[in-house]
């Protein structure tokens, strides 16, 4: 269990399976990714049991695109099957989420998701927040705002305070396609600063290859990743300025 998340200019897709390699030590039972390309076109793979299984896929059929997510599973709500493996999207497909840990009031926000004519594809905790997300970036584009990564960020603290529980979770979105929102609450999630690339990750192996320059995120803190930097807000939406400190000891 385990979550990569990337934004850049190189292709994001081989990043990510890289940082999935390094967290396979946490043991995970299916994987998956989501990228999204720069003309907003999303793709989600996923697939039971090992890594190798998922890079096949990849290479099989492609999933372009500089920004993405990537998650190992270690099932606690729903079986470990495709269709439980992350990421989970919205109805529409817009919406791609990866979390790591457990929404424990899933099951209130689902009831509710359903009442409104939502159909969930899996039996996970996580399903919630891809439909919650949607529908406030329907709301907000319906009152006129433009699609951006401000929106997305937006939308993603509008959904927070709802989440009972304990994770760390990383959202595309694809009307956004170089943005990428992080959050943590009582799990652990690292930022690395690249050369107009971030990559977040779950723990230090997945950044190590990549730099040394990170910025751990705090309990309860949001973030916008673009190329252009890393936006950091506090749980009440304050934003945060703070020196990254450097990775040491990892070779
Ligand atoms: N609770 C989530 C699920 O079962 C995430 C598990 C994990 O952290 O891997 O899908």
């Amino acid at each position: 269990c385990g979550i990569v998340a990337l934004v850049g200019s190189q292709p994001a897709a081989p990043q990510l399976l890289e940082g999935l390699r390094q967290l396979e030590y946490r043991g995970y039972d299916s994987a998956g990714l989501a990228t999204v390309t720069s003309q907003g076109q999303l793709t989600c793979l996923r697939a039971k049991g090992k890594l190798v299984n998922l890079s096949q896929r990849v290479e099989a059929l492609g999933a372009p695109g500089q920004c993405g997510i990537g998650h190992t599973r270690w099932a606690t709500h729903g079986k470990p099957e495709e269709r439980n493996a992350h990421p989970h999207r919205s109805v529409d497909g817009g919406v791609a989420v990866v979390q790591n840990g457990i929404i424990e009031n899933h099951r209130q926000l689902r009831d509710g998701l359903e009442a409104s004519g939502v159909e969930f594809q899996s039996e996970t905790d996580t399903e919630v927040i891809p439909h919650l997300v949607s529908a406030e970036l329907h709301r907000r584009l319906q009152n006129g705002e433009q699609p951006s990564g401000s929106t997305l960020l937006q939308a993603v603290q509008t959904v927070l305070p709802q989440l009972q529980g304990a994770y760390a979770l990383a959202v595309i979105w694809e009307k956004a396609p170089g943005a990428l929102v992080v959050a943590r609450r009582a799990a652990p999630l690292l930022i690395g600063l690249g050369e107009g690339e971030f990559l977040c990750a779950s723990d230090t192996p997945a950044l190590a290859g990549f730099t040394r320059t990170i910025l751990p995120m705090e309990d309860g803190e949001v973030a916008l990743l673009s190329p252009l930097g890393v936006e950091l807000y506090d749980g009440e939406g304050v934003r945060q300025q703070r020196m990254p400190t450097l990775l040491t000891g990892t070779d």
